[in-house]
């Protein structure tokens, strides 16, 4: 498809920035949003304000969808007579649970619209910026059909047809985001506490979050099945975990977030796996037991 029209529905931060980016690109867009004036900027770069859902999904056939969660997914677009939904290319790049996007592809492809599920890997500055990517799931010819106007956006790294596998992605990522991005915090908390300035930990950090070598050495040896302790025990990694709860907590630091970890090789070693390498744990994490 060469038609450089779009609609955006759902102008929070993305959803701007998204908008934004099609406008550089000279595209004719068209928004919609709850609270109308988060449209006002966008309106005054050239942008058309639909005043109604329906309105904002007859205008185009590509209509991208950057909401808070699937719940304003449905609030919004059920605000719609389902055949304004018929025929429409529905890009969702809104973050929920697979369940939910499944449901929500079902319900559009019964009233004959397509979902292109979208989890994006960039914060709003990085749309349209190179380097930025999104998983994307769905139907491939829709995605094909609408390839230009997507990697107007990001790139594209497509997962399949199973509409919930950009979300599943999605989620999985941002669940080491958090996660990842909580050991820096304390990391840096630790760091404070002894006078030592974020600027100054920097380049530590970044050494220390880099964990390349071992996911890189882990991978295969998960999928072969293969916990031996060779390199590194439960038993190692809970005396490890043991000293640096001590040093958090001579420091007057937080240690909920060691003790969890610290927890997690104390539930591995109670299930015999104190001589097995931290990849034993993978029992504990998928089943809550050993
Ligand atoms: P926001 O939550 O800030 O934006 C939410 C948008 O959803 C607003 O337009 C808001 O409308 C609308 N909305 C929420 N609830 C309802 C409702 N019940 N009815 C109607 N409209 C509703 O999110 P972002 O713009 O930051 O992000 C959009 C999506 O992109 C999210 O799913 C997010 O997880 C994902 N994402 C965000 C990233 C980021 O860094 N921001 C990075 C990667 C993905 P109103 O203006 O009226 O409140």
């Amino acid at each position: 498809d060469t038609s450089m029209t779009v609609t955006v529905i759902g102008l929070g931060p993305m959803g701007r920035a998204m908008a934004g980016a099609y406008l550089d690109r000279g595209y004719e867009v068209t928004v919609w949003n709850r609270t109308p004036a988060r449209a006002d900027s966008l309106i005054a770069r050239g942008a058309h304000r639909a005043t109604s859902v329906a309105e904002a999904l007859t205008a185009n056939t590509l209509v991208v969808v950057s909401l808070t969660g699937y719940d304003a997914v449905h609030a919004v677009l059920g605000q719609a007579p389902s055949a304004a939904l018929t025929g429409r290319t529905v890009v969702n790049l809104t973050s929920d649970t697979q369940d939910q996007v499944r449901r929500a592809a079902t319900w559009l492809a019964e009233l004959g619209a397509v979902q292109v599920t979208g989890g994006v890997l960039t914060p709003p500055p990085g749309i349209g910026t190179p380097g930025a990517m999104s998983y994307y799931s769905g139907p491939l010819e829709a995605i094909e059909t609408h390839r230009r106007a997507l990697e107007v956006l990001t790139g594209i790294d497509y997962l399949g047809e199973d509409p919930g596998l950009a979300a599943l992605f999605y989620q999985i990522g941002i669940d080491m985001f958090w996660t990842g991005l909580l050991a820096y915090l304390h990391g840096q908390a630790l760091a404070e506490a002894n006078g030592i300035s974020a600027q100054e930990f920097l380049p530590r950090a970044l050494n220390a979050m880099d964990l390349r070598y071992f996911l890189e050495f882990y991978a295969p040896r998960i999928d072969a099945g293969n916990h031996a302790g060779d390199v590194d025990t439960l038993t190692m990694g809970a005396a490890s975990l043991e000293h640096v709860v001590r040093t958090a907590q001579a420091s007057g630091v937080d240690v909920s977030l060691p003790t969890a970890a610290l927890d997690l090789f104390r539930r591995g070693i109670a299930a015999g796996h104190g001589g097995n390498s931290l990849t034993s744990l993978l029992g504990i994490l998928r089943k809550g037991v050993g």
